[in-house]
């Protein structure tokens, strides 16, 4: 008997349940315009919104003369929890001091495994990386999700970094 009164009880709990769903369905349904946030994409994608702290993947900064503000630290690449940026560099004799210094060749990063924390972001000490809002990064090939950030013949500039810095 028990066993009846608890199945007749939970269809009428779900019954409930689901009428409770449907009436704020509905309350949204036939609201103002105004406040209905979803957005219809893909046929709005020229006039997309996004959130200010919508973070989509990681890109650098380059100036007009294809220079950047990376000196090839690795700050963000041991901050990264799940090794989704490899900095690839070399030495080289500085022509002003004759000192020795990192220079950037590869800057990579795998999209794939990145999870959009941000904390490459915060650590880098010179603004180098910035998170854009490119989120359309559908591809039929993985290999694709591994990005080189920094353009061919790119070059540190610390003036660069100065300006930066300064704003
Ligand atoms: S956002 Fe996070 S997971 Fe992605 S590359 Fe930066 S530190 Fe790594
Ligand atoms: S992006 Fe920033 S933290 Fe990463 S290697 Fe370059 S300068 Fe260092």
């Amino acid at each position: 008997m028990n066993a009846i009164i608890n199945y007749f009880s939970e269809v009428l709990n779900g019954g409930i349940s689901l009428l409770k769903g449907m009436g704020i369905t509905g309350k949204h349904f036939v609201r103002s315009p105004k406040e209905i946030i979803t957005q219809q994409y893909p046929e709005n994608k020229d006039t997309l919104v996004f959130g200010e702290r919508f973070r989509a993947q990681l890109f650098m900064e380059h100036n007009d003369e294809n220079q950047i503000r990376c000196d090839a630290c690795q700050t963000c690449e041991t901050v990264c929890p799940n090794g989704s940026i490899e900095v690839v560099w070399h030495r080289e004799a500085d022509p002003e001091t004759g000192k020795k210094k990192k220079v950037l060749d590869k800057y990579v990063y795998h999209l794939s495994m990145c999870t959009f924390c941000n904390l490459c972001v915060l650590a880098c000490p010179t603004e180098a990386i910035k998170m854009n809002q490119e989120f359309e990064t559908a591809v039929y090939d993985r290999s694709e999700l591994t990005k080189v950030l920094n353009k061919p013949g790119s070059k540190f500039s610390q003036d660069f970094v100065d300006k930066s810095l300064e704003k």
